[in-house]
């Protein structure tokens, strides 16, 4: 075992043990409730598992992506949902890879130990979806201000959130020499932003992910606050995607080896026709087809974790990681529901709250279809279709 593996065994027992103290029951009053797991977050931050991939220099834990993709998937397996937080992961990658050196002393240390919460990003807008580079929302400048209209969809977490980094126009469409030139990245103070032009409208949704709708009206932006290059933020925001795909794959194989591990217990245990049902290779296959197929995506994850950490090109990989991984966590959660039979529709399980919260993995942050278009174009060189 190398020095990494070893480390990365003692975080993922640190994340079990802090798991522990919040059980599935919590987890489903939340989702019952549409509550925040504020007492978790506290704790998963101080701990300092949050800020893992912030560097020392500014207070971080300085690890890996690899060392982040075992957090998540920890608290997956444990039966939690950590869409509550992962961002305030990842989020900050934009701030300390296109940052000025100001706004990194100013975030990132107040982000590793918990102080800000920069957990929210606002990409999708509801008229153009996945179409990003042709987004509405404009940011223009007037003297040492940006004033921002228009609005955003699905945004995640922003009522749990101190920043927010904002995708918006800052070049009239018909100007633009390229698809992606003229649209700009912000840091947005969310602090009292509900008065100054900003309504945020929580949406009803299938999964506690506490999503909302926002409208911009006339909303000001301090120009200190661009983050990157004026005009070059869709690089700002594409820089950041391969380590969400990366560490939304771990997610999912946490997710994954939940569902197998409850599958199995309750295969031993639930006694029909005088035997456990998983004497039924009906019923033990799909379970063992499940966990090959985890096995395999967890390789992809790990794959890709480790080529972001050397600085190697990861598209692909980080693409395939977290379709394969995305799909097998769905699989192994049909599978887990068919193996409790009746009993896997009662919330009490958890099951039914678990397939719920893994399903989003198809659509977000990027939905299957994107992905394999990637690889048709990218990867095996077929014409580009949209
Ligand atoms: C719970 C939740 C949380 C989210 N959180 C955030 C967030 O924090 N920040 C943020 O910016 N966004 C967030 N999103 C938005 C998410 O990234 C988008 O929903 C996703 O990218 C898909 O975009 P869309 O919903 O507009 O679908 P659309 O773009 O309308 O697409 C609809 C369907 O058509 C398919 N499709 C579209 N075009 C093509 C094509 N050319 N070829 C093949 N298939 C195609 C898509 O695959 C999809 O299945 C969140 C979404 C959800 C549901």
């Amino acid at each position: 075992m190398t020095e990494q593996d070893q480390a990365i065994t003692e975080i993922r027992e640190s994340v079990r043990t802090l798991c522990a103290a919040y059980n599935e029951d919590y987890w489903r009053e939340l989702d019952k409730t549409n509550g925040y797991p504020t007492r978790f977050v506290e704790e998963i931050t101080n701990s300092g598992f949050l800020g893992c991939l912030i560097p020392e220099c500014y207070g971080g834990a300085g690890l890996g992506l690899l060392e982040a993709c075992a957090i998540l998937e920890e608290i997956s397996r444990s039966g939690g949902h950590p869409g509550a937080a992962h961002a305030q992961m990842y989020v900050m990658g934009s701030v300390l890879r296109h940052g000025t050196r100001a706004q990194k002393q100013k975030y990132l240390p107040e982000i590793a130990n918990g102080t800000l919460r920069l957990q929210s990003f606002a990409v999708t807008e509801p008229s153009t979806g996945t179409d990003t580079t042709s987004l509405k929302t404009t940011a223009t400048r007037k003297g040492d201000k940006y004033i921002v209209n228009g609005q955003k969809v699905w945004i995640s977490r922003v009522q749990h959130s101190d920043l927010m980094v904002l995708l918006a126009r800052t070049k009239p469409i018909d100007q633009r020499h390229s698809k992606t030139d003229g649209l700009s990245c912000f840091i947005v103070d969310l602090r009292g932003a509900e008065q100054r032009g900003l309504t945020i409208q929580p949406i009803d949704a299938m999964i506690n992910h506490h999503s909302c709708e926002l409208f911009f009206d006339n909303f000001e932006i301090p120009a200190e606050n661009l983050l990157g290059e004026e005009h070059k933020g869709f690089r700002v925001i594409m820089d950041g995607m391969n380590a969400e795909r990366i560490l939304i794959g771990a997610e999912c194989i946490g997710d994954a080896r939940y569902f197998i591990d409850k599958a199995t217990r309750y295969a031993n245990e639930r006694v029909v026709f005088d035997r456990p049902i998983g004497q039924n290779q009906g019923v033990s296959f799909p379970i063992a087809t499940s966990y090959a197929h985890t096995e395999a995506a967890a390789l992809m994850v790990e794959k890709a974790a480790r080529l972001f950490d050397r600085g190697e090109s990861c598209g692909a990989e980080a693409n395939m990681a977290k379709m394969l991984a995305a799909d097998i966590s769905w699989k192994a959660g049909d599978t887990c529901l068919q193996t409790h039979g009746g009993f896997g529709m009662s919330r009490e399980y958890h099951i039914e709250r678990k397939l719920r919260e893994t399903r989003l993995y198809q659509i977000a942050p990027v939905s299957t279809n994107l992905i394999l278009s990637y690889i048709s174009e990218h990867v095996l060189g077929m014409p580009r279709s949209f």
